[in-house]
Protein backbone atom coordinates (compact mmCIF):
# COMPACT_ATOMS: atom_id res chain seq x y z
CA UNK A 1 0.00 0.00 0.00
CA UNK A 2 1.34 3.56 -0.89
CA UNK A 3 1.90 5.95 1.97
CA UNK A 4 1.61 9.70 2.17
CA UNK A 5 2.10 12.24 4.85
CA UNK A 6 0.02 15.31 4.87
CA UNK A 7 1.03 18.13 6.97
CA UNK A 8 -1.88 20.38 7.83
CA UNK A 9 -5.74 19.41 9.30
CA UNK A 10 -7.20 22.44 7.57
CA UNK A 11 -10.07 22.04 5.04
CA UNK A 12 -7.49 21.54 2.42
CA UNK A 13 -5.31 18.95 4.27
CA UNK A 14 -8.40 17.04 5.99
CA UNK A 15 -10.14 16.62 2.32
CA UNK A 16 -6.55 15.58 0.90
CA UNK A 17 -5.87 12.56 3.58
CA UNK A 18 -9.67 11.22 2.88
CA UNK A 19 -8.91 11.25 -1.22
CA UNK A 20 -5.76 9.73 -0.55
CA UNK A 21 -7.47 7.08 1.52
CA UNK A 22 -10.33 6.46 -0.50
CA UNK A 23 -7.95 5.54 -3.45
CA UNK A 24 -6.26 2.91 -1.17
CA UNK A 25 -3.20 5.21 0.27
CA UNK A 26 -2.17 4.50 4.00
CA UNK A 27 -2.31 8.33 5.08
CA UNK A 28 -0.73 10.17 8.27
CA UNK A 29 -1.96 13.67 9.07
CA UNK A 30 -0.59 16.39 11.53
CA UNK A 31 -1.53 19.17 12.69
CA UNK A 32 0.56 21.50 15.74
CA UNK A 33 -3.63 22.19 16.76
CA UNK A 34 -5.76 20.77 18.77
CA UNK A 35 -9.39 19.69 17.42
CA UNK A 36 -11.40 22.31 19.42
CA UNK A 37 -9.11 24.93 17.63
CA UNK A 38 -9.23 23.57 14.46
CA UNK A 39 -12.96 23.67 14.52
CA UNK A 40 -13.02 27.28 15.64
CA UNK A 41 -12.38 29.45 13.09
CA UNK A 42 -15.16 32.45 12.63
CA UNK A 43 -15.66 31.91 7.99
CA UNK A 44 -18.11 30.49 5.85
CA UNK A 45 -16.95 29.41 2.56
CA UNK A 46 -18.70 29.61 -0.83
CA UNK A 47 -18.37 25.99 -2.51
CA UNK A 48 -18.45 25.82 -6.21
CA UNK A 49 -19.86 22.79 -8.43
CA UNK A 50 -16.09 21.84 -8.71
CA UNK A 51 -16.18 21.39 -4.63
CA UNK A 52 -19.67 19.71 -4.03
CA UNK A 53 -18.91 17.23 -7.08
CA UNK A 54 -15.50 16.21 -5.00
CA UNK A 55 -17.49 16.03 -1.76
CA UNK A 56 -19.72 13.72 -3.51
CA UNK A 57 -17.16 11.77 -4.96
CA UNK A 58 -15.94 11.45 -1.52
CA UNK A 59 -19.26 10.09 0.05
CA UNK A 60 -19.59 13.36 1.56
CA UNK A 61 -22.14 14.87 0.37
CA UNK A 62 -24.96 13.15 1.70
CA UNK A 63 -23.73 13.92 5.42
CA UNK A 64 -23.05 17.54 4.57
CA UNK A 65 -26.15 18.23 2.75
CA UNK A 66 -28.09 19.56 5.62
CA UNK A 67 -25.27 22.21 6.41
CA UNK A 68 -24.66 23.61 3.31
CA UNK A 69 -27.16 26.64 2.28
CA UNK A 70 -28.12 26.51 -1.58
CA UNK A 71 -28.02 29.71 -3.43
CA UNK A 72 -30.08 29.93 -6.51
CA UNK A 73 -28.84 33.05 -8.07
CA UNK A 74 -26.33 35.35 -7.64
CA UNK A 75 -26.31 39.21 -7.64
CA UNK A 76 -23.19 41.37 -9.67
CA UNK A 77 -23.41 44.84 -8.92
CA UNK A 78 -21.15 47.44 -10.01
CA UNK A 79 -21.38 50.20 -7.74
CA UNK A 80 -19.47 52.11 -9.70
CA UNK A 81 -21.33 52.21 -13.04
CA UNK A 82 -24.63 51.31 -11.25
CA UNK A 83 -24.67 48.26 -13.53
CA UNK A 84 -26.29 44.74 -12.36
CA UNK A 85 -25.95 41.26 -13.70
CA UNK A 86 -28.34 38.35 -12.60
CA UNK A 87 -27.08 34.95 -12.71
CA UNK A 88 -29.19 31.94 -11.95
CA UNK A 89 -29.67 28.39 -12.28
CA UNK A 90 -30.49 29.05 -16.19
CA UNK A 91 -27.38 30.07 -16.72
CA UNK A 92 -25.62 26.63 -15.71
CA UNK A 93 -26.77 25.28 -18.95
CA UNK A 94 -26.71 21.43 -19.39
CA UNK A 95 -23.74 19.95 -17.72
CA UNK A 96 -22.48 16.18 -18.67
CA UNK A 97 -21.37 13.63 -15.91
CA UNK A 98 -18.06 13.00 -16.17
CA UNK A 99 -16.56 9.27 -15.84
CA UNK A 100 -15.73 8.09 -12.44
CA UNK A 101 -11.59 7.31 -12.78
CA UNK A 102 -11.58 5.11 -9.43
CA UNK A 103 -13.64 1.86 -9.56
CA UNK A 104 -16.50 1.01 -11.71
CA UNK A 105 -19.11 2.92 -9.85
CA UNK A 106 -19.37 6.48 -8.77
CA UNK A 107 -20.57 6.72 -5.67
CA UNK A 108 -24.23 7.12 -5.44
CA UNK A 109 -24.38 10.41 -3.55
CA UNK A 110 -22.69 11.73 -6.09
CA UNK A 111 -25.59 11.71 -8.36
CA UNK A 112 -26.40 15.26 -6.05
CA UNK A 113 -29.78 16.47 -6.04
CA UNK A 114 -30.43 17.00 -9.32
CA UNK A 115 -29.40 13.62 -11.09
CA UNK A 116 -27.23 12.39 -13.44
CA UNK A 117 -26.62 15.00 -16.64
CA UNK A 118 -27.97 18.00 -14.50
CA UNK A 119 -27.89 21.55 -14.85
CA UNK A 120 -30.49 24.32 -15.66
CA UNK A 121 -33.60 25.01 -13.62
CA UNK A 122 -33.82 24.37 -10.21
CA UNK A 123 -30.29 23.53 -9.91
CA UNK A 124 -28.04 25.54 -7.06
CA UNK A 125 -25.47 28.46 -8.71
CA UNK A 126 -23.82 27.14 -5.53
CA UNK A 127 -23.70 26.80 -1.59
CA UNK A 128 -22.42 28.25 1.67
CA UNK A 129 -20.70 25.90 4.16
CA UNK A 130 -20.02 27.42 7.58
CA UNK A 131 -16.25 26.40 8.76
CA UNK A 132 -17.22 24.46 12.38
CA UNK A 133 -20.05 21.75 10.50
CA UNK A 134 -17.52 21.19 7.55
CA UNK A 135 -14.62 20.66 9.45
CA UNK A 136 -16.66 18.48 12.10
CA UNK A 137 -17.05 16.31 9.71
CA UNK A 138 -14.44 15.50 7.80
CA UNK A 139 -12.63 15.31 11.11
CA UNK A 140 -15.21 12.84 12.16
CA UNK A 141 -14.85 11.04 9.02
CA UNK A 142 -10.70 11.00 9.25
CA UNK A 143 -11.21 9.67 12.56
CA UNK A 144 -13.58 6.43 11.36
CA UNK A 145 -10.80 5.61 8.66
CA UNK A 146 -8.98 2.92 9.23
CA UNK A 147 -6.49 3.90 6.56
CA UNK A 148 -6.04 7.21 8.42
CA UNK A 149 -4.02 7.99 11.49
CA UNK A 150 -4.51 11.33 12.94
CA UNK A 151 -2.34 13.14 15.20
CA UNK A 152 -3.21 16.49 16.15
CA UNK A 153 -2.08 18.92 18.61
CA UNK A 154 1.74 17.74 18.07
CA UNK A 155 4.52 19.94 17.98
CA UNK A 156 5.22 21.03 14.16
CA UNK A 157 7.14 18.19 12.85
CA UNK A 158 10.71 18.29 13.13
CA UNK A 159 10.37 18.91 16.86
CA UNK A 160 12.79 16.43 18.75
CA UNK A 161 9.86 15.03 20.36
CA UNK A 162 8.19 13.62 16.96
CA UNK A 163 11.43 13.04 14.92
CA UNK A 164 12.05 9.37 16.17
CA UNK A 165 8.40 8.14 15.57
CA UNK A 166 7.99 10.38 12.02
CA UNK A 167 11.44 8.84 10.65
CA UNK A 168 10.61 4.94 11.51
CA UNK A 169 7.05 5.65 9.70
CA UNK A 170 8.71 8.07 7.01
CA UNK A 171 11.15 5.02 5.78
CA UNK A 172 8.55 4.06 3.25
CA UNK A 173 6.78 6.95 2.34
CA UNK A 174 5.89 7.43 -1.00
CA UNK A 175 4.75 10.96 -0.85
CA UNK A 176 4.38 14.29 1.61
CA UNK A 177 1.48 16.41 0.82
CA UNK A 178 1.86 20.37 2.18
CA UNK A 179 -1.04 21.75 3.26
CA UNK A 180 -0.15 23.75 5.92
CA UNK A 181 -1.34 26.95 5.07
CA UNK A 182 -0.03 30.00 3.40
CA UNK A 183 2.89 30.03 6.12
CA UNK A 184 3.64 26.54 4.72
CA UNK A 185 6.81 24.96 6.40
CA UNK A 186 6.92 22.23 3.89
CA UNK A 187 7.43 24.64 1.10
CA UNK A 188 9.84 26.62 3.27
CA UNK A 189 11.69 23.53 3.76
CA UNK A 190 11.98 22.40 0.39
CA UNK A 191 13.07 25.73 -0.87
CA UNK A 192 10.04 26.35 -3.17
CA UNK A 193 9.71 29.92 -4.54
CA UNK A 194 6.84 32.22 -3.41
CA UNK A 195 5.68 34.95 -6.11
CA UNK A 196 3.95 37.11 -3.84
CA UNK A 197 1.71 40.37 -4.48
CA UNK A 198 -0.07 42.35 -1.46
CA UNK A 199 -2.92 44.28 -2.45
CA UNK A 200 -3.74 47.54 -0.86
CA UNK A 201 -7.18 46.22 0.86
CA UNK A 202 -8.05 43.88 3.71
CA UNK A 203 -10.57 42.45 4.06
CA UNK A 204 -13.23 42.06 6.92
CA UNK A 205 -15.82 39.01 7.84
CA UNK A 206 -18.96 39.16 9.94
CA UNK A 207 -22.30 37.53 10.24
CA UNK A 208 -25.59 39.99 10.35
CA UNK A 209 -29.45 39.42 9.85
CA UNK A 210 -30.13 41.57 7.18
CA UNK A 211 -34.13 42.66 5.85
CA UNK A 212 -35.42 42.54 2.46
CA UNK A 213 -32.06 40.12 1.55
CA UNK A 214 -34.08 36.70 -0.56
CA UNK A 215 -32.74 34.27 1.56
CA UNK A 216 -31.18 31.82 -1.76
CA UNK A 217 -29.42 34.90 -3.14
CA UNK A 218 -25.73 35.91 -2.98
CA UNK A 219 -24.60 39.46 -3.73
CA UNK A 220 -21.03 40.15 -5.14
CA UNK A 221 -20.68 44.06 -5.03
CA UNK A 222 -17.89 45.60 -6.51
CA UNK A 223 -17.45 48.88 -5.22
CA UNK A 224 -14.46 51.23 -5.55
CA UNK A 225 -12.89 50.49 -2.23
CA UNK A 226 -13.18 46.73 -2.96
CA UNK A 227 -15.35 43.70 -3.46
CA UNK A 228 -18.09 43.15 -1.11
CA UNK A 229 -19.67 39.55 -1.20
CA UNK A 230 -23.33 39.29 0.87
CA UNK A 231 -23.86 35.20 1.40
CA UNK A 232 -26.67 33.52 2.94
CA UNK A 233 -26.63 31.30 5.81
CA UNK A 234 -30.18 30.13 6.21
CA UNK A 235 -32.91 32.34 7.08
CA UNK A 236 -32.35 35.94 7.39
CA UNK A 237 -28.75 35.27 8.46
CA UNK A 238 -25.95 36.56 6.08
CA UNK A 239 -21.90 35.78 6.00
CA UNK A 240 -20.52 39.39 4.81
CA UNK A 241 -17.05 39.75 2.94
CA UNK A 242 -15.90 42.90 2.99
CA UNK A 243 -12.97 44.56 1.04
CA UNK A 244 -11.51 48.26 1.48
CA UNK A 245 -7.76 49.62 3.04
CA UNK A 246 -6.62 47.67 5.75
CA UNK A 247 -6.84 51.47 7.57
CA UNK A 248 -10.29 51.51 6.95
CA UNK A 249 -11.54 48.07 8.06
CA UNK A 250 -9.64 48.66 11.53
CA UNK A 251 -11.51 51.48 11.62
CA UNK A 252 -14.50 49.28 10.95
CA UNK A 253 -13.21 46.90 13.82
CA UNK A 254 -13.26 49.21 16.46
CA UNK A 255 -16.49 50.52 16.40
CA UNK A 256 -19.26 49.53 18.74
CA UNK A 257 -22.95 47.55 17.19
CA UNK A 258 -24.88 50.50 16.28
CA UNK A 259 -22.33 52.33 14.50
CA UNK A 260 -20.96 49.40 12.61
CA UNK A 261 -24.84 48.74 11.51
CA UNK A 262 -25.13 52.87 10.28
CA UNK A 263 -21.75 52.25 8.41
CA UNK A 264 -23.03 49.13 6.91
CA UNK A 265 -26.22 50.38 5.93
CA UNK A 266 -24.16 52.78 3.54
CA UNK A 267 -22.33 50.23 1.95
CA UNK A 268 -25.06 47.94 1.00
CA UNK A 269 -27.66 48.90 -2.02
CA UNK A 270 -31.13 49.92 -0.68
CA UNK A 271 -32.66 46.95 -0.64
CA UNK A 272 -30.54 45.48 2.04
CA UNK A 273 -30.50 45.96 5.63
CA UNK A 274 -28.75 45.19 8.55
CA UNK A 275 -30.91 44.37 11.64
CA UNK A 276 -28.40 43.04 14.07
CA UNK A 277 -24.94 41.56 14.37
CA UNK A 278 -24.53 38.25 14.71
CA UNK A 279 -20.62 37.88 15.73
CA UNK A 280 -17.52 40.00 15.80
CA UNK A 281 -16.41 41.68 12.50
CA UNK A 282 -12.64 40.52 11.98
CA UNK A 283 -10.53 42.03 9.80
CA UNK A 284 -7.67 39.80 7.36
CA UNK A 285 -4.92 40.00 5.23
CA UNK A 286 -5.51 39.26 1.37
CA UNK A 287 -2.85 38.74 -0.88
CA UNK A 288 -1.98 37.09 -4.07
CA UNK A 289 0.74 34.27 -4.16
CA UNK A 290 1.96 31.19 -6.21
CA UNK A 291 4.49 28.84 -4.91
CA UNK A 292 6.93 28.02 -8.18
CA UNK A 293 6.81 24.74 -8.90
CA UNK A 294 3.84 23.64 -6.51
CA UNK A 295 5.89 20.28 -6.32
CA UNK A 296 9.14 18.94 -6.46
CA UNK A 297 10.44 15.32 -5.41
CA UNK A 298 8.07 13.60 -3.24
CA UNK A 299 6.14 17.17 -2.09
CA UNK A 300 2.93 18.13 -3.43
CA UNK A 301 1.69 21.61 -1.88
CA UNK A 302 -2.18 22.00 -1.67
CA UNK A 303 -4.38 25.02 -1.19
CA UNK A 304 -3.47 28.01 0.37
CA UNK A 305 0.22 26.57 0.92
CA UNK A 306 0.79 26.42 -3.02
CA UNK A 307 -1.36 29.47 -3.64
CA UNK A 308 -3.30 32.84 -2.26
CA UNK A 309 -6.06 34.73 -3.91
CA UNK A 310 -8.02 37.65 -3.39
CA UNK A 311 -11.42 36.82 -1.85
CA UNK A 312 -13.39 38.25 -4.59
CA UNK A 313 -15.32 35.14 -6.50
CA UNK A 314 -15.05 33.08 -3.16
CA UNK A 315 -12.12 31.04 -4.62
CA UNK A 316 -9.34 30.31 -2.68
CA UNK A 317 -10.37 27.08 -1.19
CA UNK A 318 -11.88 25.67 -4.32
CA UNK A 319 -8.85 26.10 -5.77
CA UNK A 320 -7.65 24.08 -3.38
CA UNK A 321 -9.73 21.30 -3.44
CA UNK A 322 -9.16 21.24 -7.31
CA UNK A 323 -5.74 20.86 -6.25
CA UNK A 324 -7.16 17.61 -4.44
CA UNK A 325 -9.14 16.55 -6.83
CA UNK A 326 -5.72 16.36 -9.23
CA UNK A 327 -3.78 14.93 -6.83
CA UNK A 328 -6.46 11.96 -6.22
CA UNK A 329 -6.95 11.08 -9.67
CA UNK A 330 -2.75 11.04 -9.46
CA UNK A 331 -2.28 8.96 -6.76
CA UNK A 332 -5.08 6.37 -8.25
CA UNK A 333 -3.25 5.64 -10.39
CA UNK A 334 -0.42 4.61 -8.77
CA UNK A 335 -2.65 2.13 -7.25
CA UNK A 336 -3.55 1.25 -10.14
CA UNK A 337 -0.10 0.45 -11.32
CA UNK A 338 -0.35 3.36 -13.83
CA UNK A 339 1.79 5.99 -12.95
CA UNK A 340 5.36 5.19 -10.69
CA UNK A 341 4.80 6.99 -7.37
CA UNK A 342 8.08 8.76 -8.07
CA UNK A 343 6.89 10.71 -11.18
CA UNK A 344 3.42 12.00 -9.26
CA UNK A 345 5.23 15.63 -8.09
CA UNK A 346 6.20 15.68 -11.90
CA UNK A 347 2.85 14.95 -13.28
CA UNK A 348 0.30 16.88 -10.41
CA UNK A 349 2.84 20.19 -11.36
CA UNK A 350 1.83 20.42 -15.18
CA UNK A 351 -1.11 19.45 -14.57
CA UNK A 352 -2.16 22.37 -12.36
CA UNK A 353 -0.54 25.50 -13.34
CA UNK A 354 -3.35 26.27 -16.01
CA UNK A 355 -5.75 25.96 -13.12
CA UNK A 356 -3.79 28.24 -11.11
CA UNK A 357 -2.77 30.66 -13.05
CA UNK A 358 -5.75 31.36 -15.01
CA UNK A 359 -7.90 31.61 -11.51
CA UNK A 360 -5.47 33.80 -9.71
CA UNK A 361 -5.32 36.02 -12.81
CA UNK A 362 -8.84 36.19 -13.00
CA UNK A 363 -9.47 37.24 -9.37
CA UNK A 364 -6.71 39.78 -9.64
CA UNK A 365 -8.20 41.25 -13.09
CA UNK A 366 -11.51 41.11 -11.64
CA UNK A 367 -10.49 43.71 -8.39
CA UNK A 368 -7.91 45.67 -11.04
CA UNK A 369 -11.28 46.54 -13.31
CA UNK A 370 -13.60 47.37 -10.71
CA UNK A 371 -11.63 48.07 -7.30
CA UNK A 372 -10.78 51.99 -8.48
CA UNK A 373 -12.79 55.48 -9.25
CA UNK A 374 -10.64 55.59 -12.07
CA UNK A 375 -13.03 57.63 -15.26
CA UNK A 376 -10.72 56.06 -18.11
CA UNK A 377 -12.07 52.66 -16.93
CA UNK A 378 -15.82 53.11 -16.53
CA UNK A 379 -16.37 52.75 -20.48
CA UNK A 380 -14.99 49.30 -20.30
CA UNK A 381 -16.66 48.10 -17.06
CA UNK A 382 -20.30 49.20 -18.49
CA UNK A 383 -19.34 47.28 -21.63
CA UNK A 384 -18.56 43.97 -19.55
CA UNK A 385 -21.76 44.50 -17.83
CA UNK A 386 -24.03 44.98 -20.86
CA UNK A 387 -22.55 42.15 -22.64
CA UNK A 388 -23.04 39.44 -19.62
CA UNK A 389 -26.34 41.12 -19.91
CA UNK A 390 -27.47 40.73 -23.64
CA UNK A 391 -25.21 37.35 -24.21
CA UNK A 392 -26.74 34.57 -22.35
CA UNK A 393 -23.61 32.24 -23.78
CA UNK A 394 -20.80 35.03 -22.17
CA UNK A 395 -23.09 34.70 -19.13
CA UNK A 396 -23.14 31.14 -19.33
CA UNK A 397 -19.30 30.50 -19.52
CA UNK A 398 -18.75 33.50 -17.13
CA UNK A 399 -20.35 31.14 -14.50
CA UNK A 400 -18.73 27.80 -15.75
CA UNK A 401 -15.25 29.34 -15.23
CA UNK A 402 -16.13 30.48 -11.80
CA UNK A 403 -17.69 27.57 -10.60
CA UNK A 404 -15.81 24.62 -12.64
CA UNK A 405 -12.67 26.61 -12.97
CA UNK A 406 -11.26 28.44 -16.14
CA UNK A 407 -9.90 25.15 -17.24
CA UNK A 408 -12.91 22.82 -17.74
CA UNK A 409 -14.92 25.30 -19.85
CA UNK A 410 -14.51 22.95 -22.95
CA UNK A 411 -15.89 19.77 -20.45
CA UNK A 412 -19.14 21.09 -19.77
C1 LIG B 1 -11.99 36.61 4.60
C2 LIG B 1 -11.83 35.40 3.73
C3 LIG B 1 -12.96 34.84 3.12
C4 LIG B 1 -12.81 33.72 2.32
N1 LIG B 1 -13.92 33.19 1.70
C5 LIG B 1 -13.78 32.11 0.88
C6 LIG B 1 -14.91 31.57 0.18
O1 LIG B 1 -16.04 32.05 0.28
N2 LIG B 1 -14.70 30.48 -0.63
C7 LIG B 1 -13.48 29.95 -0.78
O2 LIG B 1 -13.32 28.99 -1.56
N3 LIG B 1 -12.39 30.43 -0.13
C8 LIG B 1 -12.50 31.50 0.69
N4 LIG B 1 -11.41 32.01 1.33
C9 LIG B 1 -10.12 31.31 1.20
C10 LIG B 1 -10.06 30.12 2.18
O3 LIG B 1 -10.36 30.56 3.49
C11 LIG B 1 -8.68 29.49 2.16
O4 LIG B 1 -8.31 29.25 0.83
C12 LIG B 1 -8.72 28.15 2.92
O5 LIG B 1 -9.02 28.36 4.28
C13 LIG B 1 -7.37 27.45 2.81
O6 LIG B 1 -7.43 26.22 3.47
P1 LIG B 1 -6.12 25.35 3.70
O7 LIG B 1 -6.57 24.10 4.36
O8 LIG B 1 -5.32 25.28 2.46
O9 LIG B 1 -5.21 26.23 4.68
P2 LIG B 1 -5.50 26.62 6.21
O10 LIG B 1 -6.96 26.72 6.46
O11 LIG B 1 -4.65 27.81 6.47
O12 LIG B 1 -4.96 25.37 7.05
C14 LIG B 1 -3.59 25.12 7.23
C15 LIG B 1 -3.41 24.17 8.41
O13 LIG B 1 -2.03 23.82 8.49
C16 LIG B 1 -1.64 23.81 9.85
N5 LIG B 1 -0.19 23.97 9.95
C17 LIG B 1 0.53 25.11 9.96
N6 LIG B 1 1.85 24.81 10.04
C18 LIG B 1 1.96 23.48 10.08
C19 LIG B 1 3.06 22.57 10.14
N7 LIG B 1 4.31 23.00 10.18
N8 LIG B 1 2.80 21.24 10.14
C20 LIG B 1 1.53 20.78 10.07
N9 LIG B 1 0.47 21.59 10.01
C21 LIG B 1 0.68 22.92 10.00
C22 LIG B 1 -2.43 24.94 10.48
O14 LIG B 1 -2.54 24.76 11.88
C23 LIG B 1 -3.78 24.80 9.76
O15 LIG B 1 -4.66 23.95 10.45
C24 LIG B 1 -11.52 33.14 2.12
C25 LIG B 1 -10.40 33.71 2.73
C26 LIG B 1 -10.54 34.85 3.52
C27 LIG B 1 -9.32 35.47 4.16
Amino acid sequence: MSRARVHGAGPTGCLAALALAQVGWEVQLDDPLELPVLLRRQRAYALTHSSKGLLDRLGLGQALGPQLVPFSSLELMDQGTGRQCHFSSADLGQRRRRPWPFGAEEPLAALGAAGPGSGGEGEAVGWIVQHGPLMELLLLQLQANPQVTLHLGRPAPGAPATLAADQAWDQALDLVVGADGSQSASRQAAGLGWLEHTYGQACLTVQVRLRGARPDQAWELLRPEGPFAVLPLGGDAFQLVWSASARRLRQLESLDGAAFLDQLAGALPDQLQPEALLDQPRAYPVALALAWPVAKGQLVLVGDSAHRCHPVGGQGLNLGWRDVACLQQLAGRVTAGRLNPSQLAGAYRWRRWPDLVATLLATHLLVGLFSNRSRLLLPLRRLALDLLNGAPLLRRLSLAAMTQGPCRLGQR
